[in-house]
């Protein structure tokens, strides 16, 4: 059973002409029959421009946590409209959004908004750069950053052979300068041996080690509790900043994000996605004598910072997200995914696991889930790729991509519940169908 997508193609081929790829981000063309393009959304519900309706668990890649078009946050934003957009001023509003960002993350102190989670990132490693006088920098194997140079590197595995050493680092896209190679250091993640022996080697030179800890990009592989409270304390010790990426999990996985999960605090962090419900807002935060160098011997800013109707939706997610039991509700709702999914599986005798928090889910097809990048490209992750294409025929959106997690909302409902339960089980038994008897998940 294909979906009707008629209009969706017809418009492709436009768009086509005037956009390359027919889209304007590279991760929204699923392929010349394949790129939907949508009607409007809203809750947890989208629509495509030839009427298909989704339960759609990809969410812009997370930042709708409340849902789209939340009524809520869209008055908020109506009314920040009012405001006048952008002044090349300052509004009172900026100060008492910090304050909520520094109530519920410790570590955020002092607060700069930016547009975006790569600009946020950008602002973070300059000011590591700053404050210890070090260049080079250190990220983990399978983290994602944003688009700027200095992050958009990854270690790719397709014909990695463990005996030959660590995974080649190589730039995402060409026009990357190669020199940047020189200044960045890849690690597997949770293997704090691993750092230490860096750090010891090339502490000296090392200024920031930038770690995505529930990789949002990557299957939402977790770092330990124990991994980061040890990387915490190796950079202490070796003078590099810590800069935790919650571009993902902040005001998501807790009301403090990824650090109160795990019991620790960042010298500085970032922020996005959940912040603004789907507004473009972002912020570099962190400890204030690190982020008092903004202003004084480090640059920051940007004309669209804190547009005022961004902020207004900014301030008022937040206080959901703070004051309501909203993060509650979309974890109870992960874990009855969960484990709904799972018993559809485990009924298959499909091996599986689901990796991350519950409201931002890697489902993984192997009974032991991955614990670094490496463990997750040593698995077979075909029938993942053969099941999401039919469970968009099926009405629900996920990433085609194996990597990128289930995102939730608070408006998911029981119905969404039921309803995706439904067709995820019936996208799995055409999965099993077509997929045929050499998957090695499959044991029936
Ligand atoms: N950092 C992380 C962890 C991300 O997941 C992303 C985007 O997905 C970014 C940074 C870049 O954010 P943006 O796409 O808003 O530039």
């Amino acid at each position: 059973m294909d979906r009707p997508l008629a209009l969706s193609n017809q418009h492709f081929n436009k768009a086509l002409n005037r956009l390359p790829l027919g889209v304007t981000s590279d991760f929204r063309y699923w392929g010349k029959d394949q790129t939907i393009y949508v009607d409007h959304a809203k809750g947890g519900r989208l629509w495509d421009i030839d009427g298909n309706e989704y339960i759609d668990y990809r969410l812009g890649y997370g930042p709708c946590i409340l849902g789209y078009a939340d009524e809520r946050v869209d008055a908020a934003a109506r009314a920040g409209m009012n405001i006048g957009g952008v002044f090349a001023l300052s509004t009172e509003r900026e100060c008492s959004v910090a304050e909520r960002i520094a109530k519920m993350v410790p570590a955020a102190e002092l607060v700069r908004f930016s547009n975006s989670g790569t600009e946020a990132v950008m602002a973070a490693l300059r000011l590591a750069r700053a404050y210890t006088g070090k260049d080079s920098y250190v990220m983990v194997e399978g983290g994602y950053h944003g688009m700027f140079d200095a992050v958009a590197w990854y270690t790719p595995l397709k014909d990695w052979d463990p005996s030959q050493g660590d995974p080649v680092v190589t730039p995402m896209s060409e026009g990357i300068p190669e020199l940047i190679k020189e200044l960045l250091h890849m690690v597997p993640l949770n293997d704090a041996n691993r750092l230490e022996e860096l750090f010891k080697a090339h502490g000296d030179k090392i200024g920031a080690f930038l770690i995505e800890p529930m990789m949002g990009n990557c299957c939402s592989i977790t770092a330990t509790r124990q991994y980061l409270h040890d990387a915490r304390e190796l950079c202490r010790r070796y003078d590099v900043i810590m800069i935790v990426d919650e571009v993902k999990t902040g005001f998501r996985v807790a009301r403090g994000g990824i650090q109160e999960l795990m019991g620790f605090e960042a010298d500085l962090c970032t922020f996005a996605k959940a912040m603004g419900n789907g507004y473009p807002i972002a912020a570099v935060a962190g400890r204030e004598e690190f982020m008092r160098l903004i202003g004084d011997a480090v640059i920051h800013g940007g004309t669209f910072t804190c547009h005022s109707v961004s902020l207004a939706a900014a301030e008022k997610t937040l206080e959901i997200l703070d004051e309501t039991p909203a993060l509650e509700t979309i974890n109870d709702y992960g874990s009855r995914l969960r484990k709904g999914m799972g018993g559809i599986l485990s009924r298959r005798g499909i091996a599986h696991s689901f990796v991350g928090h519950p409201s931002m889910s890697g489902l993984f097809f192997s009974e032991v889930p991955p614990s670094t990048y490496r463990d997750w490209a040593k698995t077979d992750y075909r029938f993942y790729e053969a099941l999401a294409p039919e469970l968009h025929n099926h009405g629900i959106i996920c990433e085609p991509d194996s990597r990128e997690p289930f995102f939730l909302c608070e408006a998911h409902d029981q119905a969404c519940l039921d309803e995706t339960l439904d067709k995820f089980e019936r996208a799995v038994d055409v999965t099993i169908k077509n997929f045929g008897s050499n998957s090695k998940h499959v044991a029936c």
